[in-house]
Order: C-alpha cells, then sequence, then structure tokens
C-alpha cells in the first residue's frame, strides 16, 4: 500500500505511528518483542533506510533548530523507558546520534540523588527539558516515578498512585508551551533480556553497561510488566501518546523510533527561515568587501 506521505519509504506500510501508538485497552502481556508492525522490508534492507533517514532526520532538526533563531519557541521531546537492555542507549546513539549536538539536549535520570530527594519529583525534569528549537531526550524520565517507585514502593501507594494524573497535567502544560512529546516504551523480551546481559559480561568493552542490580530488577519482571500496563492505560493521552517499540531487532527498533521523530518534526510544517536582511544587497556588499 502507499502512503500519500511522498516522503515515507516504500518499505513502510503506513506512517509508523498508526502501527505503534498505544491502543486503548492493549495488553502489555501480549506484546511480541520480535515483530516487526508495519515494516515490510527485512534487516538486510536497515542499514541503507536508516542512513538515508538519518540525514532527513538531521535536515528537519537543523531546520527546528534555524527557526528558534528566527523567534521559534517550539521544541521537541523525545522520552525513552523501558527495561534494561531494551535499547534506550542504542537510540541516543544511532539514531538521536544523526542529529547537530548544538540543538540537542540529552537528560538521562538514575537514582535521584540527595538534592534530587529533596525536591519536587518533576524538579528534576522541569531542569532538564528542552531549550526552544531543540530536541531534548530523555534516557528515562518521570515514569520512573511510577514504576520503579511502585515496583519497590519506594514511597506510599497513594502518592505514586497520585502521579498519573499529575503527570498527565504536566505533559498538557508542556505541549501547551509548543513541546511536541514523543514517547517510546520499548520491549525487549525476558529471553532477549537474558542474552543481552550475558553479551555484557562475557565482553569487556560491554561491562560499563553491566550492573549488578539488573538482575534483580529482572526478577521483578512481572510486577514491571503491571507497572508498564497501568503507565500506558494512564498516561497515554491524547496530546502526548505512548508508542510501544517491540525491540528484539534493534534495526527495526531504531528504524521505527527514528521513523516517529521525523513524523513529528514534519508535524511542525517547518520551512527555511527567510532572511531579515536584503540577499542582493548584501551579496553586492560582499563582493566590494
Ligand atoms: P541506568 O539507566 O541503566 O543507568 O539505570 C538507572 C537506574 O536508576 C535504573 O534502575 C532506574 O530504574 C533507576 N531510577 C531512575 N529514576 C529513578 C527514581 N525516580 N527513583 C528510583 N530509581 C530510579
Ligand atoms: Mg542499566
Amino acid at each position: 500500500m502507499t502512503s500519500p506521505d511522498s516522503d515515507l519509504p516504500a518499505l513502510w506500510t503506513h506512517e509508523p505511528h498508526t502501527h505503534l501508538e498505544f491502543k486503548p485497552g492493549a495488553k502489555v502481556a501480549a506484546i511480541d518483542p520480535d515483530a516487526t508492525p508495519g515494516f515490510v522490508g527485512s534487516k538486510r534492507d536497515a542499514p541503507v533506510l536508516q542512513a538515508e533517514r538519518n540525514i532527513r532526520f538531521a535536515e528537519l532538526q537543523e531546520m527546528l533548530y534555524a527557526n528558534s533563531r528566527a523567534g521559534d519557541t517550539r521544541s521537541l521531546l523525545l522520552v525513552l523507558q523501558g527495561m534494561d537492555t531494551a535499547g534506550k542507549g542504542g537510540i541516543v546513539k544511532h539514531v538521536v546520534g544523526a542529529g547537530n549536538p548544538q540543538g540537542i539536549d540529552y537528560a538521562s535520570f538514575g537514582k535521584p540523588t540527595e538534592e534530587e530527594l529533596a525536591h519536587h519529583y518533576l524538579w528534576r525534569i522541569r531542569n532538564a527539558l528542552p531549550a526552544a528549537g531543540h530536541i531534548g531526550v530523555f534516557d528515562r524520565s518521570h515514569y520512573e516515578d511510577v514504576l520503579i517507585v511502585r515496583v519497590h514502593d519506594l514511597v506510599p501507594p497513594e502518592v505514586w498512585g497520585a502521579r498519573y494524573d499529575e503527570i498527565n497535567a504536566f505533559e498538557k502544560e508542556l505541549v501547551e508551551g509548543g513541546t511536541k512529546i514523543v514517547k517510546v516504551a520499548m520491549f525487549v523480551s525476558l529471553d532477549e533480556q537474558k542474552k543481552r546481559l550475558a553479551e555484557r559480561l562475557d565482553r569487556p568493552d560491554k561491562y560499563w553497561k553491566y550492573n549488578p542490580a539488573d538482575i534483580d530488577e529482572r526478577l521483578l519482571w512481572p510486577k514491571y510488566q503491571e507497572a508498564y500496563q497501568v503507565m500506558l492505560d494512564r498516561t497515554s493521552t491524547d496530546y502526548a501518546p505512548w508508542h510501544v517499540i517491540p525491540c528484539n531487532r534493534k534495526w527495526y527498533s531504531r528504524l521505527a523510533i527514528l521513523e516517529l521523530l521525523i513524523e513529528a518534526l514534519k508535524e511542525f510544517n517547518l520551512a527555511w527561515p527567510p532572511p531579515d536582511f536584503d540577499v542582493k544587497a548584501e551579496k553586492k556588499r560582499l563582493a566590494k568587501a
């Protein structure tokens, strides 16, 4: 099937968001992390397509940035959530990394520091929001405050329970302020996670990614599945929907998230900002200078 959007590569049957947006009532337990929804190509097609679309992404990112120099205050925020080894780092490196670092604001959220704990949980999040014209990337996010915090009861249930509505209100405020939010929940299977953790333990160049605590979280898989389900059910809104990304095939998850970013940037209807000077006159001046 061809898409009305001529920019969409033919290997996608529909704009990826139509396949990946979380549908109300959908079940986390039914997600197939091996799937490649909407993509009719294969792994062999991935490198060339990824390279092509990285260029498109970089062009749109630069346009967003250029417009901010001309006063446009809009921005994009990519929220990455997923269990350990789901591939968040790979998205940062291979997808967002195709952009110009000048316009990328990267933030990762680990266990809160003492200073962070002394503040409201959204304090560190607000401090890391993308500047005008920038693309922000949250490598984990405020959603940890309803995921690991819920799974471990790090605060009482009535406290984390109130956060879903609070997060929705917070994101609404961001969207109304001109920040487009692309939320992706990355799903790797329990077996694939085991392989990826084993690889980290086998390779000295991957030890740095390994954390013994990852096994403790892995043992709580069913509780995490439940926490992800409630997160998707309660915080997938029309202004900031979740996308469910099968991540057992890294080449697919990268292509899919790349395409979601391109779609979101295109919704800004960007064009190169017109000159705020007289081009002809400047050419004349330059010729004589
Ligand atoms: P990583 O992203 O692999 O470096 O790991 C960071 C760890 O910090 C993960 O286990 C997260 O679940 C944990 N983390 C992130 N945010 C919070 C939070 N608000 N409270 C407790 N733990 C958190
Ligand atoms: Mg980790």
